[in-house]
């Protein structure tokens, strides 16, 4: 099953990282990192390292356009892009 085909099912994806919606398992570092090493269980490796966000400035919107941008080069259509990145807003990184 590829990355595409799981957001389409609406498949038991697991947990997904708090500020971009990847799903944790897709995520090759597996996970993003505290201060101490340990591994996040709320955030992915591309968002989170050594216990800070990469992207601090980022607003929800941000975070989308740059998601939708990543897809766009893996070769996903715009609207799709946009489809599968839409519920960050949501994400509990954006809320408060
Ligand atoms: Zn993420």
């Amino acid at each position: 099953m590829t990355y595409t085909d799981s957001f389409e099912k609406g498949a038991d994806m697991g947990p997904v990282c708090q500020s971009c919606s990847m799903p944790m398992k897709k995520d090759p570092g597996g996970g993003g990192t505290e201060a101490d090493g340990t591994h996040s269980a709320k955030y992915c490796s591309l968002c989170y390292q050594d216990g800070a966000f990469v992207q601090p400035d980022f607003d929800a919107a941000e975070m989308q356009a740059f998601c939708v941008e990543q897809l766009q080069k893996k070769g996903m259509p715009r609207f799709m892009a946009w489809m599968f990145t839409r519920s960050i807003p949501r994400l509990e990184r954006w809320q408060g």
